[in-house]
């Protein structure tokens, strides 16, 4: 019969580890962490393309320079990660149209302040006071600049968009990690207080790599575990970390079924999907001086290769872009070839930048929906959507704990959300554990 342990932590992303280290730290030593990928990470994943680091899943801090200190800038600046400042505030004179004329700044501020006042003001005639993440409510703009700025405000949450918490709490500046390690080797560094090591991998037999989970049988005395490859895991309590497009969709079945105010909550959450996708060239073609990192694409279809980055501040002579796409066109993308998206790509860069400039070499694009390990970037709570629904996805089902950025009240759809939801579902799992012992002492 397969081994029982205290604990069956799933999935080894920012909340699992956090989750794995308060238990470690506490005592709690025998838990397995099943992974169903090949890394730590989970949506924090480096990967080499054309000569460089680059990020895939999360990039940046976001929320630094407030009146708390962001705990994921705290672990960064610990483990010594190189980051960047974004300057996100000078996109906005960087806005081309489909002649690749620059609009004028004194337009383009107008428009970014009537955005900003119609944002607002859509903001307190809807739910005030709410500090889930804000769902735009249907905007106003019109025409291509008004579009883009709109998409920049809400899709790609500049802070006067919106009061989300996180810029309300840590501040509103963003950092991006600069680093060949990636954003990872936070991971790796706060896995390295609990799990043995060895040439800066983890050795420890406690994580299993490739291990994906499809069913979960619970009971009042425990929990048993089948994996793909046909492992059974048994233990007192698991911990469940998987994103909430894995829980909506039928990867993990459950025995018994989960409760009906459980599922009803997970079907109500909103998954972004989130797409950054790369381009190599031979040589660099685009303005590169101060406050020319991010530009813009303004075109009648909303999100259209809207958001552009060049990576020469994060990895100079990269002759790397990066364009971002979200929701209805991350899709589309994601269902198309790599080599019709790169034509794409190459025809709006040749609407701003002429006809004369290099095809690129390389394009990668990553598939955040179509992964059946994640379907979808991160949650998206409507800014009506009540406490209890958030409440309902973190409530623990008997024996089964629930952890992960979706279960965040405050911070929802981060790293840090992540990473403190991680430490609070812990917690709770450590308070629970005590208190069964001393029941049990009791009888
Ligand atoms: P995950 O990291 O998803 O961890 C869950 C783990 O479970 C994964 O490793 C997965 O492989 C594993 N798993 C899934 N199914 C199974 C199964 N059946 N069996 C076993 N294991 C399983 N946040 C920021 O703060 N800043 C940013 O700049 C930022 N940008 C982002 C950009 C993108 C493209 C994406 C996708 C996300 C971004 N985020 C950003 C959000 C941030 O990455 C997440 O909020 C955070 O990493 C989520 O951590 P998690 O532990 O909740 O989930």
């Amino acid at each position: 019969s397969p081994s029982r342990s205290s604990v069956i932590i799933v999935g080894a992303g920012v909340s699992g580890i956090s989750a794995a280290k308060v238990l470690a730290e506490n005592g709690v030593e025998d838990v397995v962490i099943l992974e169903a990928s090949d890394r730590i990470g989970g949506r924090i994943w480096k990967e080499e393309f054309g000569g460089a680091s680059v990020e895939l899943g999360a990039g940046w801090i976001v929320g630094v320079g407030g009146r708390e200190s962001n705990p994921v800038w705290e672990l960064v600046n610990k483990a010594g990660l190189r980051t960047i400042f974004s300057d996100y505030s000078q996109a906005r004179y960087n806005i081309y149209d489909r002649s690749g004329n620059i609009y004028p700044s004194g337009l383009a501020a107008e428009s970014y302040k009537r955005a900003v006042d119609s944002a607002m003001e859509r903001f307190r005639n809807g739910e005030a006071g709410s500090l889930l993440k804000a769902n735009p409510l249907p905007s106003i703009a019109k025409t291509p600049i008004e579009l883009a700025i709109d998409f920049m405000l809400h899709d790609f949450e500049m802070p006067e968009g919106e009061p989300i918490s996180t810029f309300l709490d840590y501040g509103e500046k963003e950092f991006m990690v600069a680093d060949e390690r990636g954003y990872a080797y936070l991971l790796y560094k706060m896995a390295e207080e609990f799990l043995s090591t060895s040439d800066g991998k983890i050795v420890d037999s406690r994580l299993k790599l490739n291990k994906v989970v499809r069913e979960i049988q619970h009971s009042r005395n425990g929990v048993r575990v089948t994996t793909e490859d046909g492992c059974v895991y048994e233990a007192n309590h698991l911990t469940l970390s998987v994103s909430i497009g894995v829980l909506q969709s039928d990867l993990i079945s459950f025995r018994p079924s989960l409760p009906r105010w459980k599922t009803e909550a997970i079907e109500k959450v909103d998954i972004t999907v989130y797409t950054k996708i790369f381009l190599k060239f031979p040589y660099k073609f685009w303005p590169c001086g101060p406050g020319k990192e991010f530009f813009i694409y303004a075109h009648e279809r909303r999100g259209y290769y809207t958001f552009w980055q060049h990576m020469e501040n994060a990895v100079p002579g990269s002759n790397i872009l990066m364009v971002t796409l979200t929701n209805g066109e991350s899709k589309r993308v994601e269902d198309q070839s790599d080599e019709e998206t790169l034509k794409e790509a190459m025809s709006v860069l040749r609407d701003m930048f002429g006809p004369d400039i290099p095809n690129a070499t390389d394009i990668l694009v990553p598939r955040w929906w179509n992964n059946r390990l994640q379907r979808g970037s991160y949650t998206n709570y409507p800014i009506i959507s009540n406490c209890e629904v958030v409440r309902n996805i973190k409530a623990p089902v008997g024996r089964i704990f629930f952890t992960g950025e979706h279960t965040s009240e405050r911070f929802s759809g981060y790293v840090h959300g992540a990473y403190l939801a991680g430490i609070d579902t812990g917690t709770a799992l450590l308070q629970e554990m005590r208190k069964l012992e001393t029941d049990g002492k009791g009888q």
